[in-house]
């Protein structure tokens, strides 16, 4: 064995595999796509994760009432449906 160990991506944020990508859109089309494992992969949305450091900035940006204005070029925010 050349390597031995776990292969592919890693997490960001700790040394674990990460099966997870943040989806955190950081302009021009692009997501932060850090690794993340199972345990910092915050899921924001259904299939939708973010790094424990974007996961702070989206609970500020939604508070701050961005989400509306973002959803209109991004996609991967999913919105809760209202029954009103
Ligand atoms: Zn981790
Ligand atoms: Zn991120």
């Amino acid at each position: 064995m050349f390597l031995c160990g776990e292969f592919g991506p890693h997490c960001g944020a700790c040394a674990s595999v990460g099966d997870f990508l943040c989806d955190f859109p950081v302009g021009d089309g692009k997501t932060c796509d850090m690794p993340l494992c199972e345990s910092h992969a915050t899921e924001v949305a259904p299939n939708v994760h973010y790094c424990p450091g974007h996961q702070v900035l989206w609970e500020q940006f939604r508070d701050v009432g961005g989400v509306q204005r973002e959803l209109e070029n991004v996609v991967p925010f999913a919105r809760p449906k209202e029954d009103r």
